[in-house]
């Protein structure tokens, strides 16, 4: 495919990234992923602003503003003729010609890196259909798991963990919470109402999340921000998660116990639809 590295667009195959870039040396980066349905871009305002957000967290300056970001976006999609998948895009800090810990220059550029992904399927998704099972695992990440860094070795380890254990994806968890899923946020559904937990800095402010919230509060569905376990998610009427290119996903069984009847509820499933019509009216 054509991908994108610091104003160039490139056969995947000449893109090349300095080996003192702060990126890979020190997982020193951020990064976004938006979803793309019917080649247009989903709930794209909301990820810039996480990615400007991300940005400022760490102190490392925007390189573009939205329209540059949205046509970057635009000439990925298009470039690679991508009609269901998403587009990717990291920050690094930059090449500094070396490996220091301190932050380099204000000179330095960052680094830009994109690419777009097809991946058709991911609004009929199997797995949607299917529900998914979950295992649970420790939250081992460090504590400011609301900046979107590339730093994701943990959670890449815990999706292993969670296959190797005969299960789909983990949930992991923390002082007895569930935080979130390993690449996606959590929740329960019990006695009609949606619960999950609060923003904080112990998880990521999911974009998913966001607009989903606003979708159930406008059909006048419950919504309860709070913590809850993982013996109470078994116990739950229903569980799913969300995440940009997963959308709404029932979760079926959790640590081997069937959650529900055991296949995908209702009101996930009625989720699921209610984000994917609502956010396709938005889309970029
Ligand atoms: N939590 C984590 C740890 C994630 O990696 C992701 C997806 N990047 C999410 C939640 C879901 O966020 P979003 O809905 O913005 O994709």
């Amino acid at each position: 495919g054509i991908v994108y590295v610091n104003g160039e667009y490139l056969p995947a195959e000449e893109a090349k990234i300095s080996v003192f870039d702060r990126g890979f040396l020190m997982a020193d980066a951020i990064y976004e992923l938006t979803a793309v349905v019917d080649g247009k871009l989903i709930d794209f305002p909301a990820h810039l602003a996480r990615l400007d957000r991300s940005l400022a967290e760490l102190d490392i300056v925007n390189p573009h503003g939205y329209d540059e970001w949205l046509a970057l976006h635009r000439e990925l999609v298009a470039r690679n003729a991508v009609t269901e998948g998403s587009v990717y895009v990291e920050v690094t800090r930059g090449n500094t010609g070396e490996r220091a810990f301190e932050y380099p220059p204000a000179e330095i550029p960052p680094t830009v890196v994109a690419f777009a992904t097809n991946r058709p399927g991911i609004v009929d998704s199997p797995a949607a259909a299917a529900g998914l099972r979950i295992v649970t695992l420790p939250d081992l990440r460090w504590q400011r798991r609301d900046i979107k860094t590339v730093q994701l070795i943990y959670q890449a380890q815990a999706k292993m963990l969670a296959k190797r254990a005969g299960a789909d994806d983990g949930w992991l968890v923390e002082d007895g919470f569930v935080t979130e899923g390993t690449s996606n946020n959590a929740y329960i559904v019990r006695k009609g109402r949606i619960v999950t937990r609060p923003l904080g800095n112990d998880i990521l402010h999911g974009i998913t999340r966001a607009s989903l919230l606003r979708f159930a509060r406008e059909a006048q569905m419950e919504v309860e921000e709070r913590q809850f376990t993982v013996a109470e998610a078994q116990a739950a009427d229903e569980a799913f998660i969300t995440s940009a290119t997963g959308f709404v996903t029932p979760v079926v069984e959790i640590d081997g116990t069937a959650v529900g009847t055991g296949k995908p509820g209702p009101v996930a499933l009625r989720l699921r639809e209610i984000y994917i019509d609502e956010s396709r009216k938005t889309a970029l």
